[in-house]
């Protein structure tokens, strides 16, 4: 199932199963007539570097030997069809995207052994991690490179863990042009890995979202620029951005 939270024409929020419509409460609803919301509210967006090799590769860096991570704050979450204000950075402005599979947490847990961690998950959804590197360069704590507001694009559904095959293709494309393309069978750390070692340090709460890092493809955002990024058995994410 693909769970949408969306603001129907009279402004309630609701939430349905997007199949070619939105379905909700026995009525059809126009995707592109509503409003999209973050199929989640997360309390912390908990990031996942360098964890695909061609991507570390890029970079110039090493593969971490356990996942490096940073955190995004709730105020990074953008949803589906929004318009991103990119920030007037402080080294400066190249914005870059990353499409990463995001991870959303069922249920409140902690110190989660790694065979259990898929039973803690409500599913998956699809998340940009938009990035500043001229200020996440000249910076080791990143809350001016990664955690600006609009910085988390996350959706358009949550989908339920069956619907995201072990191999899914995760891409992003931009104005049309593919510019990142993967398998999420080239993670260094898998999604069970990844749920157990978070929840080592911080208790995970219901719509947390674990972003299990982006393959190789990174590359600027410009004013205009119209993004369209997809996991297999989720969806496509779409958003543009503004400078
Ligand atoms: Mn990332």
């Amino acid at each position: 199932m693909r769970r949408v939270r969306f603001r129907d024409p009279a402004g309630a929020t609701r939430t349905g199963e997007w199949t070619d419509a939105i379905e909700c409460d026995g009525r059809s609803y126009d995707p592109a007539a509503v409003e999209v919301l973050p199929p989640c509210e997360p309390t912390k967006v908990v990031c996942v570097g360098r964890n695909y090799v061609a991507h570390a590769d890029e970079r110039g860096a090493d593969v971490p030997d356990r996942p490096l991570l940073f955190l995004k704050p709730p105020n990074a979450v953008a949803s589906h069809g929004a318009t991103v204000t990119l920030p007037t950075g402080v080294a400066g402005n190249r914005i870059e995207h990353e499409v990463e599979l995001g991870a959303v947490v069922g249920e409140r847990c902690r110190d989660v052994d790694p065979a259990e961690a898929t039973g803690v998950l409500a599913g998956y959804t699809v998340m940009n991690d938009l990035s500043n590197r001229d200020d996440q360069r000249r910076e080791t704590n990143w809350v001016r490179g990664k955690a600006f507001d609009g910085a988390a694009p996350i959706g358009p559904v949550l989908a339920t863990p069956e619907e995201v095959p072990d191999d899914a293709t995760v891409e992003c494309r931009v104005d049309g042009e593919i510019r990142q393309r993967a398998s999420r069978e080239q993670m260094v750390f898998s999604v069970p890995e990844l749920v157990s070692e978070v929840s080592r340090f911080l208790t995970l709460e219901p719509g947390d979202v674990i972003a299990t890092g982006t393959p190789k493809g990174v590359g600027p955002v410009e004013d205009g620029d119209r993004l369209e990024l997809t996991v297999e058995g989720v969806g496509t994410l779409q958003h543009t951005v503004r400078a």
